[in-house]
Protein backbone atom coordinates (compact mmCIF):
# COMPACT_ATOMS: atom_id res chain seq x y z
CA UNK A 1 0.00 0.00 0.00
CA UNK A 2 3.12 2.21 0.87
CA UNK A 3 4.97 1.60 -2.18
CA UNK A 4 1.37 2.09 -4.47
CA UNK A 5 0.98 5.36 -2.88
CA UNK A 6 4.94 6.16 -3.80
CA UNK A 7 4.48 5.32 -7.28
CA UNK A 8 1.25 7.10 -7.19
CA UNK A 9 2.77 9.96 -6.43
CA UNK A 10 2.53 13.39 -7.32
CA UNK A 11 5.17 14.35 -9.17
CA UNK A 12 5.95 18.34 -9.31
CA UNK A 13 5.82 19.08 -12.81
CA UNK A 14 4.69 16.69 -15.20
CA UNK A 15 2.52 16.91 -18.16
CA UNK A 16 0.93 13.11 -18.88
CA UNK A 17 0.14 13.35 -15.03
CA UNK A 18 -1.04 16.51 -15.25
CA UNK A 19 -3.38 15.65 -18.04
CA UNK A 20 -4.73 12.46 -15.76
CA UNK A 21 -5.12 14.43 -13.09
CA UNK A 22 -6.35 17.31 -14.81
CA UNK A 23 -9.19 15.06 -16.07
CA UNK A 24 -10.31 13.53 -12.91
CA UNK A 25 -10.57 16.93 -11.08
CA UNK A 26 -12.59 18.43 -13.84
CA UNK A 27 -15.15 15.68 -13.65
CA UNK A 28 -15.11 15.89 -10.29
CA UNK A 29 -15.81 19.53 -10.42
CA UNK A 30 -18.29 18.92 -13.33
CA UNK A 31 -20.10 16.39 -11.13
CA UNK A 32 -20.29 18.95 -8.58
CA UNK A 33 -22.11 21.68 -10.59
CA UNK A 34 -24.88 18.73 -11.70
CA UNK A 35 -25.41 17.52 -8.55
CA UNK A 36 -25.42 20.78 -6.82
CA UNK A 37 -28.89 21.49 -5.98
CA UNK A 38 -28.45 18.17 -3.69
CA UNK A 39 -26.42 20.03 -0.99
CA UNK A 40 -28.08 22.43 1.69
CA UNK A 41 -27.39 25.84 0.08
CA UNK A 42 -26.22 27.11 3.05
CA UNK A 43 -23.78 24.83 5.20
CA UNK A 44 -25.25 23.64 8.70
CA UNK A 45 -22.10 22.66 10.21
CA UNK A 46 -20.83 23.78 13.83
CA UNK A 47 -18.12 25.65 14.51
CA UNK A 48 -15.28 24.05 14.97
CA UNK A 49 -16.53 20.92 12.92
CA UNK A 50 -13.29 20.41 10.49
CA UNK A 51 -10.77 20.05 13.41
CA UNK A 52 -12.66 16.79 14.72
CA UNK A 53 -12.46 15.29 11.29
CA UNK A 54 -8.87 16.01 10.26
CA UNK A 55 -5.29 15.01 11.55
CA UNK A 56 -3.18 17.22 13.46
CA UNK A 57 -0.32 17.28 11.52
CA UNK A 58 0.52 16.38 7.86
CA UNK A 59 1.05 13.56 5.98
CA UNK A 60 4.85 12.41 6.49
CA UNK A 61 4.33 10.29 2.85
CA UNK A 62 2.33 11.27 -0.40
CA UNK A 63 -1.39 10.09 -0.65
CA UNK A 64 -3.36 9.66 -3.62
CA UNK A 65 -5.73 11.88 -5.23
CA UNK A 66 -8.88 9.74 -4.96
CA UNK A 67 -7.76 9.63 -1.31
CA UNK A 68 -8.06 13.63 -1.05
CA UNK A 69 -11.27 13.88 -3.40
CA UNK A 70 -12.90 11.24 -0.97
CA UNK A 71 -12.35 13.42 1.97
CA UNK A 72 -13.31 16.68 0.11
CA UNK A 73 -16.76 14.79 -0.57
CA UNK A 74 -17.02 13.41 3.02
CA UNK A 75 -15.40 16.63 5.28
CA UNK A 76 -15.06 19.69 2.93
CA UNK A 77 -18.09 19.87 0.90
CA UNK A 78 -20.33 19.68 4.27
CA UNK A 79 -18.64 22.45 5.26
CA UNK A 80 -18.97 24.78 2.02
CA UNK A 81 -22.09 27.04 1.18
CA UNK A 82 -22.62 27.19 -2.43
CA UNK A 83 -22.62 30.37 -3.64
CA UNK A 84 -22.94 28.68 -7.11
CA UNK A 85 -26.42 26.78 -6.31
CA UNK A 86 -29.49 27.75 -8.16
CA UNK A 87 -31.01 28.90 -4.64
CA UNK A 88 -28.23 30.84 -3.73
CA UNK A 89 -30.29 34.23 -3.01
CA UNK A 90 -27.64 35.78 -0.32
CA UNK A 91 -25.72 38.97 -0.24
CA UNK A 92 -24.74 39.30 -3.75
CA UNK A 93 -23.63 36.21 -6.36
CA UNK A 94 -20.00 35.45 -7.12
CA UNK A 95 -20.36 33.71 -10.27
CA UNK A 96 -18.29 31.06 -11.93
CA UNK A 97 -18.71 30.42 -15.64
CA UNK A 98 -17.12 27.84 -18.28
CA UNK A 99 -15.41 30.22 -19.92
CA UNK A 100 -13.93 32.49 -16.20
CA UNK A 101 -13.23 28.68 -15.22
CA UNK A 102 -11.27 27.91 -18.22
CA UNK A 103 -9.86 31.45 -17.62
CA UNK A 104 -8.70 30.73 -14.14
CA UNK A 105 -7.31 27.38 -15.07
CA UNK A 106 -5.06 29.14 -18.03
CA UNK A 107 -3.94 31.46 -15.38
CA UNK A 108 -2.84 28.97 -12.59
CA UNK A 109 -1.11 27.17 -15.39
CA UNK A 110 1.12 29.70 -16.78
CA UNK A 111 1.47 30.84 -13.56
CA UNK A 112 3.14 34.09 -14.08
CA UNK A 113 3.24 37.07 -11.63
CA UNK A 114 2.94 40.17 -13.66
CA UNK A 115 4.31 42.84 -11.52
CA UNK A 116 6.03 45.10 -14.14
CA UNK A 117 6.08 44.82 -18.15
CA UNK A 118 8.52 43.19 -18.65
CA UNK A 119 7.63 40.52 -16.17
CA UNK A 120 5.20 39.22 -18.46
CA UNK A 121 4.40 42.19 -21.47
CA UNK A 122 1.17 40.16 -22.28
CA UNK A 123 -0.21 40.22 -18.85
CA UNK A 124 -0.29 44.05 -18.55
CA UNK A 125 -1.30 44.27 -22.62
CA UNK A 126 -4.27 42.15 -22.79
CA UNK A 127 -5.33 43.78 -18.95
CA UNK A 128 -5.04 47.30 -20.45
CA UNK A 129 -6.75 45.98 -23.78
CA UNK A 130 -9.94 44.04 -21.93
CA UNK A 131 -10.34 47.41 -19.70
CA UNK A 132 -10.62 49.32 -22.67
CA UNK A 133 -12.91 47.18 -23.79
CA UNK A 134 -15.14 46.63 -21.04
CA UNK A 135 -15.11 50.57 -20.29
CA UNK A 136 -16.46 51.03 -23.95
CA UNK A 137 -19.14 48.30 -22.70
CA UNK A 138 -20.31 50.39 -20.21
CA UNK A 139 -19.89 53.82 -22.74
CA UNK A 140 -17.45 55.19 -20.29
CA UNK A 141 -16.14 58.56 -21.16
CA UNK A 142 -13.18 58.80 -22.82
CA UNK A 143 -10.63 59.83 -20.27
CA UNK A 144 -10.81 56.48 -18.63
CA UNK A 145 -9.38 54.92 -21.45
CA UNK A 146 -5.70 54.02 -21.72
CA UNK A 147 -5.15 56.34 -24.48
CA UNK A 148 -4.52 59.46 -22.71
CA UNK A 149 -3.75 60.04 -18.90
CA UNK A 150 -6.30 57.22 -17.73
CA UNK A 151 -7.02 53.53 -17.88
CA UNK A 152 -8.05 50.99 -16.26
CA UNK A 153 -6.55 47.90 -14.14
CA UNK A 154 -7.84 44.68 -12.15
CA UNK A 155 -8.12 44.49 -8.46
CA UNK A 156 -8.88 41.93 -6.45
CA UNK A 157 -11.42 43.17 -5.06
CA UNK A 158 -13.99 46.76 -4.79
CA UNK A 159 -12.37 47.01 -1.60
CA UNK A 160 -8.99 47.07 -2.78
CA UNK A 161 -10.23 49.44 -5.62
CA UNK A 162 -11.53 51.72 -2.98
CA UNK A 163 -8.23 52.06 -1.11
CA UNK A 164 -6.31 52.58 -3.85
CA UNK A 165 -8.16 55.65 -4.85
CA UNK A 166 -8.34 56.83 -1.28
CA UNK A 167 -4.60 56.73 -1.11
CA UNK A 168 -3.72 58.39 -4.46
CA UNK A 169 -6.64 61.38 -3.44
CA UNK A 170 -5.11 61.40 0.16
CA UNK A 171 -1.88 62.08 -1.70
CA UNK A 172 -2.92 64.23 -4.35
CA UNK A 173 -4.36 66.74 -1.87
CA UNK A 174 -1.18 66.59 0.71
CA UNK A 175 0.54 68.23 -2.36
CA UNK A 176 -1.49 70.48 -2.77
CA UNK A 177 -1.71 71.95 0.87
CA UNK A 178 1.14 70.21 3.20
CA UNK A 179 1.79 66.50 4.05
CA UNK A 180 0.90 68.21 7.34
CA UNK A 181 -2.66 68.77 6.89
CA UNK A 182 -3.75 65.07 7.33
CA UNK A 183 -5.82 65.10 10.21
CA UNK A 184 -8.16 67.89 8.40
CA UNK A 185 -8.80 65.92 5.52
CA UNK A 186 -12.24 64.97 5.04
CA UNK A 187 -14.15 61.70 3.44
CA UNK A 188 -17.82 61.68 2.62
CA UNK A 189 -20.18 59.20 1.44
CA UNK A 190 -23.68 57.92 2.14
CA UNK A 191 -24.59 55.31 5.64
CA UNK A 192 -25.02 53.36 2.98
CA UNK A 193 -21.37 53.24 1.77
CA UNK A 194 -20.09 50.10 1.59
CA UNK A 195 -18.13 49.04 4.92
CA UNK A 196 -14.60 48.91 2.78
CA UNK A 197 -14.65 52.70 2.69
CA UNK A 198 -14.29 52.78 6.16
CA UNK A 199 -11.65 50.40 6.53
CA UNK A 200 -9.64 52.09 3.78
CA UNK A 201 -9.75 55.57 5.83
CA UNK A 202 -8.76 53.62 8.50
CA UNK A 203 -5.49 52.00 6.83
CA UNK A 204 -4.82 55.42 4.87
CA UNK A 205 -4.62 57.10 8.17
CA UNK A 206 -8.11 59.31 7.53
CA UNK A 207 -8.68 60.43 10.92
CA UNK A 208 -12.33 58.18 11.60
CA UNK A 209 -14.02 61.58 13.21
CA UNK A 210 -13.36 62.75 9.56
CA UNK A 211 -15.60 60.16 8.13
CA UNK A 212 -18.94 61.77 7.20
CA UNK A 213 -21.24 58.71 6.26
CA UNK A 214 -24.46 61.18 6.02
CA UNK A 215 -27.73 59.63 6.74
CA UNK A 216 -30.35 58.54 3.84
CA UNK A 217 -33.72 57.34 4.34
CA UNK A 218 -36.87 55.88 2.34
CA UNK A 219 -37.75 59.34 1.12
CA UNK A 220 -34.65 59.19 -1.15
CA UNK A 221 -35.06 55.20 -1.65
CA UNK A 222 -31.69 55.37 0.30
CA UNK A 223 -29.65 57.13 -1.86
CA UNK A 224 -27.12 60.52 -0.84
CA UNK A 225 -29.10 63.73 -0.82
CA UNK A 226 -27.35 66.57 -2.56
CA UNK A 227 -27.86 68.41 -0.21
CA UNK A 228 -27.07 66.83 2.61
CA UNK A 229 -23.73 66.26 1.36
CA UNK A 230 -23.50 70.42 0.73
CA UNK A 231 -24.63 71.23 3.95
CA UNK A 232 -21.59 68.94 5.51
CA UNK A 233 -19.27 69.95 2.94
CA UNK A 234 -20.13 73.98 3.84
CA UNK A 235 -19.52 72.85 7.55
CA UNK A 236 -16.32 71.38 7.50
CA UNK A 237 -15.04 74.01 5.34
CA UNK A 238 -16.08 76.80 8.25
CA UNK A 239 -14.68 74.74 10.61
CA UNK A 240 -11.33 74.62 8.61
CA UNK A 241 -10.95 70.86 7.25
CA UNK A 242 -10.59 69.81 3.65
CA UNK A 243 -12.89 67.82 2.39
CA UNK A 244 -10.99 65.63 0.15
CA UNK A 245 -12.71 62.43 -0.83
CA UNK A 246 -16.53 61.46 -2.06
CA UNK A 247 -17.93 58.10 -2.77
CA UNK A 248 -21.18 57.73 -4.57
CA UNK A 249 -22.18 54.15 -5.16
CA UNK A 250 -24.20 53.03 -7.94
CA UNK A 251 -26.16 49.87 -6.42
CA UNK A 252 -25.57 49.77 -2.51
CA UNK A 253 -24.80 46.78 -0.53
CA UNK A 254 -28.26 46.50 1.37
CA UNK A 255 -30.59 47.72 -1.09
CA UNK A 256 -29.29 48.62 -4.24
CA UNK A 257 -29.59 52.38 -4.06
CA UNK A 258 -28.39 54.53 -6.81
CA UNK A 259 -26.55 58.33 -5.30
CA UNK A 260 -27.31 61.04 -8.04
CA UNK A 261 -24.07 61.22 -9.76
CA UNK A 262 -24.17 64.31 -11.30
CA UNK A 263 -25.02 66.47 -8.60
CA UNK A 264 -22.84 64.68 -6.72
CA UNK A 265 -19.88 65.19 -8.75
CA UNK A 266 -20.91 68.58 -9.39
CA UNK A 267 -20.16 69.24 -5.51
CA UNK A 268 -16.87 66.95 -5.60
CA UNK A 269 -15.72 69.33 -8.58
CA UNK A 270 -16.89 72.65 -6.41
CA UNK A 271 -14.69 72.03 -3.98
CA UNK A 272 -11.67 70.03 -5.43
CA UNK A 273 -12.32 66.68 -4.28
CA UNK A 274 -11.66 63.13 -5.72
CA UNK A 275 -14.79 61.35 -6.46
CA UNK A 276 -14.69 57.65 -6.43
CA UNK A 277 -18.12 55.62 -7.82
CA UNK A 278 -18.59 52.29 -6.58
CA UNK A 279 -20.74 50.02 -8.74
CA UNK A 280 -19.29 46.68 -7.35
CA UNK A 281 -22.48 44.96 -7.86
CA UNK A 282 -24.89 47.05 -10.52
CA UNK A 283 -21.91 47.86 -12.89
CA UNK A 284 -22.42 44.76 -14.32
CA UNK A 285 -26.22 45.78 -15.07
CA UNK A 286 -24.81 48.85 -16.82
CA UNK A 287 -22.96 46.86 -19.99
CA UNK A 288 -27.21 47.08 -21.27
CA UNK A 289 -28.22 49.92 -22.83
CA UNK A 290 -31.31 50.18 -20.68
CA UNK A 291 -29.73 50.36 -17.65
CA UNK A 292 -26.63 52.47 -18.80
CA UNK A 293 -28.73 55.40 -17.18
CA UNK A 294 -27.68 54.48 -13.81
CA UNK A 295 -24.59 55.45 -14.09
CA UNK A 296 -25.21 58.84 -15.91
CA UNK A 297 -22.85 61.43 -14.34
CA UNK A 298 -19.77 58.79 -14.51
CA UNK A 299 -18.06 61.66 -16.37
CA UNK A 300 -17.85 63.54 -13.41
CA UNK A 301 -15.77 60.88 -11.26
CA UNK A 302 -12.34 60.61 -11.32
CA UNK A 303 -12.64 56.80 -10.89
CA UNK A 304 -15.23 54.23 -10.98
CA UNK A 305 -15.61 50.68 -10.16
CA UNK A 306 -17.09 47.30 -10.91
CA UNK A 307 -16.76 43.63 -10.10
CA UNK A 308 -16.83 41.24 -12.82
CA UNK A 309 -17.18 38.74 -10.01
CA UNK A 310 -20.09 39.63 -9.00
CA UNK A 311 -22.57 39.08 -11.72
CA UNK A 312 -21.21 38.98 -15.09
CA UNK A 313 -19.82 35.47 -15.18
CA UNK A 314 -16.09 36.05 -14.28
CA UNK A 315 -14.44 33.75 -11.62
CA UNK A 316 -13.52 35.77 -8.22
CA UNK A 317 -11.22 37.59 -8.33
CA UNK A 318 -11.78 40.27 -10.81
CA UNK A 319 -12.59 43.67 -9.85
CA UNK A 320 -12.53 46.33 -12.25
CA UNK A 321 -11.03 50.00 -11.82
CA UNK A 322 -10.79 53.00 -13.85
CA UNK A 323 -9.16 56.06 -13.28
CA UNK A 324 -8.69 59.34 -15.54
CA UNK A 325 -5.33 59.97 -13.89
CA UNK A 326 -3.31 57.41 -13.76
CA UNK A 327 -0.25 59.41 -12.64
CA UNK A 328 -2.36 60.25 -9.23
CA UNK A 329 -2.36 56.18 -8.20
CA UNK A 330 1.38 55.68 -9.68
CA UNK A 331 2.63 58.65 -7.64
CA UNK A 332 1.04 57.33 -4.65
CA UNK A 333 2.08 53.79 -5.45
CA UNK A 334 5.00 53.56 -6.90
CA UNK A 335 8.27 52.27 -6.00
CA UNK A 336 11.80 51.61 -7.60
CA UNK A 337 13.94 48.73 -6.04
CA UNK A 338 16.92 48.00 -8.20
CA UNK A 339 16.04 44.39 -8.64
CA UNK A 340 12.98 45.49 -10.47
CA UNK A 341 14.82 48.26 -12.78
CA UNK A 342 15.02 47.46 -16.49
CA UNK A 343 14.69 49.36 -19.94
CA UNK A 344 11.26 49.68 -20.58
CA UNK A 345 10.16 51.04 -17.12
CA UNK A 346 13.19 53.38 -17.15
CA UNK A 347 12.21 54.96 -20.59
CA UNK A 348 8.63 55.28 -19.35
CA UNK A 349 7.45 52.88 -22.32
CA UNK A 350 4.69 50.92 -20.65
CA UNK A 351 2.33 50.27 -17.59
CA UNK A 352 3.84 48.60 -14.25
CA UNK A 353 0.87 47.64 -12.81
CA UNK A 354 2.42 47.09 -9.72
CA UNK A 355 2.15 51.00 -9.01
CA UNK A 356 -1.31 50.70 -9.51
CA UNK A 357 -2.28 48.64 -6.55
CA UNK A 358 -1.21 47.89 -3.25
CA UNK A 359 0.67 44.46 -3.47
CA UNK A 360 3.83 43.70 -5.80
CA UNK A 361 2.65 40.69 -7.19
CA UNK A 362 -0.37 40.46 -9.44
CA UNK A 363 -1.90 37.34 -11.49
CA UNK A 364 -2.97 37.27 -14.85
CA UNK A 365 -6.45 37.44 -14.12
CA UNK A 366 -7.58 39.27 -17.47
CA UNK A 367 -7.12 36.01 -19.39
CA UNK A 368 -10.03 34.55 -17.43
CA UNK A 369 -11.81 38.70 -18.49
CA UNK A 370 -10.87 38.08 -22.05
CA UNK A 371 -12.16 34.45 -22.19
CA UNK A 372 -16.00 35.82 -20.69
CA UNK A 373 -16.23 38.44 -23.62
CA UNK A 374 -14.70 36.23 -26.38
CA UNK A 375 -16.74 32.71 -25.49
CA UNK A 376 -19.81 34.48 -24.63
CA UNK A 377 -19.85 38.21 -26.67
CA UNK A 378 -21.37 41.25 -25.29
CA UNK A 379 -25.02 40.29 -26.19
CA UNK A 380 -25.31 36.92 -24.23
CA UNK A 381 -23.72 39.12 -21.24
CA UNK A 382 -26.70 41.39 -21.79
CA UNK A 383 -29.23 39.13 -21.89
CA UNK A 384 -28.05 36.88 -18.86
CA UNK A 385 -28.25 40.12 -16.60
CA UNK A 386 -31.85 40.50 -18.31
CA UNK A 387 -32.61 37.43 -17.71
CA UNK A 388 -31.92 37.34 -13.73
CA UNK A 389 -33.39 41.63 -13.71
CA UNK A 390 -37.02 40.15 -14.98
CA UNK A 391 -37.04 37.46 -12.57
CA UNK A 392 -36.57 39.34 -10.12
CA UNK A 393 -39.18 41.58 -11.23
CA UNK A 394 -41.55 38.24 -10.90
CA UNK A 395 -40.53 37.70 -7.52
CA UNK A 396 -40.99 41.53 -6.45
CA UNK A 397 -44.33 40.71 -7.77
CA UNK A 398 -45.59 37.82 -6.05
CA UNK A 399 -44.69 39.46 -2.76
CA UNK A 400 -46.45 42.75 -3.39
CA UNK A 401 -49.75 40.47 -4.36
CA UNK A 402 -49.40 38.62 -0.87
CA UNK A 403 -51.34 40.28 2.23
CA UNK A 404 -48.79 38.63 4.71
CA UNK A 405 -45.77 40.82 2.67
CA UNK A 406 -44.42 44.12 1.88
CA UNK A 407 -41.44 45.14 -0.45
CA UNK A 408 -39.56 47.15 1.26
CA UNK A 409 -37.73 49.33 -1.22
CA UNK A 410 -38.73 49.91 -4.45
CA UNK A 411 -36.61 46.87 -6.86
CA UNK A 412 -33.57 48.72 -9.36
CA UNK A 413 -31.86 45.44 -10.00
CA UNK A 414 -31.97 42.24 -9.15
CA UNK A 415 -32.28 42.33 -5.87
CA UNK A 416 -35.63 42.25 -3.87
CA UNK A 417 -36.03 43.94 -0.33
CA UNK A 418 -38.78 42.34 1.45
CA UNK A 419 -40.28 41.84 4.63
CA UNK A 420 -43.74 40.20 6.42
CA UNK A 421 -45.40 43.53 6.85
CA UNK A 422 -46.33 44.38 10.29
CA UNK A 423 -49.40 44.44 12.14
CA UNK A 424 -50.88 47.68 14.06
CA UNK A 425 -47.33 49.28 13.30
CA UNK A 426 -45.81 46.83 15.43
CA UNK A 427 -42.28 47.24 13.98
CA UNK A 428 -40.46 45.14 16.92
CA UNK A 429 -42.75 41.81 16.47
CA UNK A 430 -42.12 42.46 12.81
CA UNK A 431 -38.45 42.49 13.15
CA UNK A 432 -38.62 39.22 15.29
CA UNK A 433 -41.01 37.56 13.09
CA UNK A 434 -38.75 38.28 9.72
CA UNK A 435 -35.70 37.44 12.16
CA UNK A 436 -36.98 33.67 12.45
CA UNK A 437 -38.34 33.64 9.24
CA UNK A 438 -34.90 34.15 7.81
CA UNK A 439 -33.67 32.09 10.37
CA UNK A 440 -36.02 28.78 9.42
CA UNK A 441 -35.31 29.21 5.93
CA UNK A 442 -31.63 28.95 6.05
CA UNK A 443 -31.99 26.28 7.94
CA UNK A 444 -34.26 24.57 5.74
CA UNK A 445 -30.87 24.18 3.40
CA UNK A 446 -33.70 24.94 0.57
CA UNK A 447 -32.42 28.38 -0.46
CA UNK A 448 -30.03 31.02 1.28
CA UNK A 449 -31.28 34.53 1.57
CA UNK A 450 -29.50 37.35 3.62
CA UNK A 451 -30.90 40.38 5.48
CA UNK A 452 -29.95 43.85 6.11
CA UNK A 453 -31.39 46.91 8.73
CA UNK A 454 -33.20 49.81 6.85
CA UNK A 455 -34.19 52.53 8.99
CA UNK A 456 -34.59 50.16 12.12
CA UNK A 457 -36.64 47.35 9.92
CA UNK A 458 -35.31 43.92 9.83
CA UNK A 459 -35.41 43.24 6.23
CA UNK A 460 -34.66 40.10 4.01
CA UNK A 461 -32.85 39.86 0.91
CA UNK A 462 -33.44 38.00 -2.16
CA UNK A 463 -30.51 38.84 -5.00
CA UNK A 464 -30.91 36.98 -7.91
CA UNK A 465 -28.11 36.34 -10.25
CA UNK A 466 -26.42 32.72 -10.03
CA UNK A 467 -25.79 31.25 -13.30
CA UNK A 468 -27.94 28.26 -12.83
CA UNK A 469 -31.13 30.19 -11.44
CA UNK A 470 -34.20 29.52 -13.49
CA UNK A 471 -37.46 30.61 -13.20
CA UNK A 472 -38.47 27.34 -11.33
CA UNK A 473 -35.85 28.08 -8.39
CA UNK A 474 -36.98 31.46 -8.14
CA UNK A 475 -41.09 30.47 -7.84
CA UNK A 476 -39.62 27.25 -5.69
CA UNK A 477 -37.55 29.55 -3.23
CA UNK A 478 -41.18 31.98 -2.73
CA UNK A 479 -43.21 28.90 -2.29
CA UNK A 480 -40.60 28.20 0.38
CA UNK A 481 -40.59 31.54 1.93
CA UNK A 482 -44.63 31.22 2.04
CA UNK A 483 -44.92 28.09 3.68
CA UNK A 484 -42.45 29.13 6.66
CA UNK A 485 -44.24 32.49 6.86
CA UNK A 486 -47.35 30.99 7.12
CA UNK A 487 -46.03 28.46 9.90
CA UNK A 488 -44.23 31.37 11.81
CA UNK A 489 -47.65 33.19 11.95
CA UNK A 490 -49.32 30.82 12.54
CA UNK A 491 -47.77 30.22 15.72
CA UNK A 492 -47.83 33.76 16.73
CA UNK A 493 -51.66 33.75 16.99
CA UNK A 494 -51.56 30.42 18.67
N1 LIG B 1 -19.14 47.87 -2.73
C1 LIG B 1 -20.36 47.37 -2.83
C2 LIG B 1 -21.48 48.23 -3.29
C3 LIG B 1 -20.59 46.03 -2.51
O1 LIG B 1 -21.84 45.52 -2.60
C4 LIG B 1 -19.51 45.22 -2.10
C5 LIG B 1 -19.72 43.80 -1.76
O2 LIG B 1 -20.78 43.27 -1.87
C6 LIG B 1 -18.25 45.81 -2.00
C7 LIG B 1 -18.10 47.14 -2.32
C8 LIG B 1 -17.06 45.02 -1.54
O3 LIG B 1 -16.70 44.13 -2.52
P1 LIG B 1 -15.36 43.28 -2.43
O4 LIG B 1 -15.69 42.03 -1.71
O5 LIG B 1 -14.99 43.06 -3.87
O6 LIG B 1 -14.34 44.09 -1.71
Amino acid sequence: MENGSRNNALKPMDSEQLREYGHQMVDFIADYYKTIETFPVLSQVQPGYLHNLLPDSPPDQPETLEQVLDDVKEKILPGVTHWQSPSFFAYYPANSSVAGFLGEMLSAGLNIIGFSWVSSPAATELEMIVLDWFAKLLNLPEQFLSKGNGGGVIQGTASEAILVVLIAARDKVLRRVGKKALEKLVVYSSDQTHSSLLKACQIAGIHLENCRMLKTDSSTNYALRPESLQEAVSGDLEAGLIPFFLCGTVGTTSSTAVDPLAALGEIAKRNEMWFHVDAAYAGSACICPEYRQHIDGVETADSFNMNAHKWLLTNFDCSLLWVKDQYALTEALSTNPEFLKNKASQANLVVDYKDWQIPLGRRFRSLKLWMVLRLYGAEILKNYIRNHIKLAKDFEQLVSQDPNFEVVTPRIFSLVCFRIAPVDNDEKTCNNLNRNLLEALNSSGKLFISHTILSGKFVLRVAIGAPLTEEKHVMEAWKVIQEEASNILASQVN
